[in-house]
């Protein structure tokens, strides 16, 4: 009765696991403050929740577009950049085309193309964490590959991959997908490109900065691209409540979320740090809102639970035997988890 396609898919995981820290999700350590969510209730109390929201979402489009300095035609919103991910892998090439994923990486890259039938080719970092080039071009050029997905900075491994690398790939004619979601965190864009050529695509979400819970994400492409996406779109995929709380917090919060990113990243280097200095770990550096560490000696994930610290297992990936991702928390969590970890080694050295 059920397609063959969805045989070895399973459902994306996420970290449930109750416990006393959680740095499992790589959200925004910060609630908003009360003054703004004072003014969300306002907004939302004049809000008529019997109307359909704007399929457009026009007004918040244009809010994204003055938060990032983008002209809001170049822009589509999606339910997550998950959301989004399906999308293109819809509208690029045919389904009998395959889909370049640099692994390890965020799952819905496979998920979304498998779930459309689509062949999907992974090839392993290299060095560093960066791609295999070489590996990567002999896959491109001796398959069918017409998408490919980059986490840009790469999730869970934290490091930006080679920008030429990138481009070297989008000349073998194949379109590449810069997802963006920790921008903020970076700096680092292709954006410039998403605009002027369309077999670029620049993926961003709200998610990382402090919106998780509104299901924002943002496509940035050429207006041909987001013809293409809005043929497939869902209507009213954005609703009402999240556009109307994502705009408030948009025009209105945008010193919050800037302070907010200043502290982790400042949060960040201080972790990288530390964690340099524990024995037996391996620490590796991020330019996202989270840190990937390894030990080789202990069940690092089994261990700090038992400390009440929730972290993501990574040990079961290709190339991350012994590793856990760290998201970057408030500095009394990340206290917190650094007293855990310290107590964690030693126990076991
Ligand atoms: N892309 C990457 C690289 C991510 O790490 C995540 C979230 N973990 C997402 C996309 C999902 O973003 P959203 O919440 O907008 O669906």
């Amino acid at each position: 009765m059920f397609s063959e396609r969805l045989k070895k898919l399973k459902p994306y995981k996420t970290e449930t696991t109750p416990a006393k820290v959680r740095l499992s999700s790589n959200e925004l350590p910060y609630d908003l403050p009360e003054d703004l969510k004072v003014k969300i209730a306002e907004r939302l109390k004049k809000v008529n929740l019997s109307l359909y929201p704007d399929p457009e979402a026009g007004e918040l489009r244009e809010a994204i577009g003055e938060f990032w300095g983008i002209d809001p035609k170049n822009i589509v919103l999606g339910n997550g950049s998950d959301e989004l991910i399906y999308y293109l892998s819809i509208i690029v090439g045919e389904f009998s085309e395959g889909v370049y994923i640099p692994v390890p990486t965020f799952p819905m890259y496979e998920i979304g193309s498998r779930v459309f039938g689509r062949p999907v080719y992974t090839v392993p970092l290299g060095k560093n964490f960066d791609i295999d080039l070489p590996e990567s071009l002999k896959v491109i050029s001796s398959e069918k590959v017409s998408l490919a997905f980059f986490s840009y900075p790469n999730n869970p491994t934290g490091n930006l991959f080679s920008r030429e690398a990138i481009e070297k790939i989008r000349n073998q004619g194949v379109v590449v997908v810069v997802d963006e979601a920790y921008y903020s965190y970076s700096g680092e864009t292709f954006l410039e490109d998403s605009l002027k050529r369309s077999d670029t695509v620049v993926l961003r979400t709200l998610s990382k900065i402090g919106l998780a819970g509104l299901r924002v994400g943002v496509l940035i492409a050429t207006e041909e691209v987001v013809r293409e996406i809005n043929k497939v779109r869902l209507p009213f995929n954005v609703t009402l409540p999240s556009q109307v709380i994502a705009c408030t917090v948009l025009r209105e919060g945008k010193e919050f979320i800037a302070s907010c990113v200043e502290k982790v990243i400042r949060e960040r280097e201080r972790l990288f740090k530390e964690l340099s200095g524990f024995e037996g770990l391996e620490v590796f550096p991020s330019r996202a809102n989270f840190v990937l560490i390894r030990s080789k000696e202990i069940d690092l994930y089994r261990e700090l639970l038992k400390e009440g610290i929730l972290v993501r297992d990574m040990s079961h990936l290709p190339l991350l035997e012994g590793c856990v991702r760290v998201t970057v928390g408030k500095p009394e969590e990340n206290d917190m988890f650094l007293e855990a970890l310290s107590k964690v080694l030693k126990c076991h050295a």
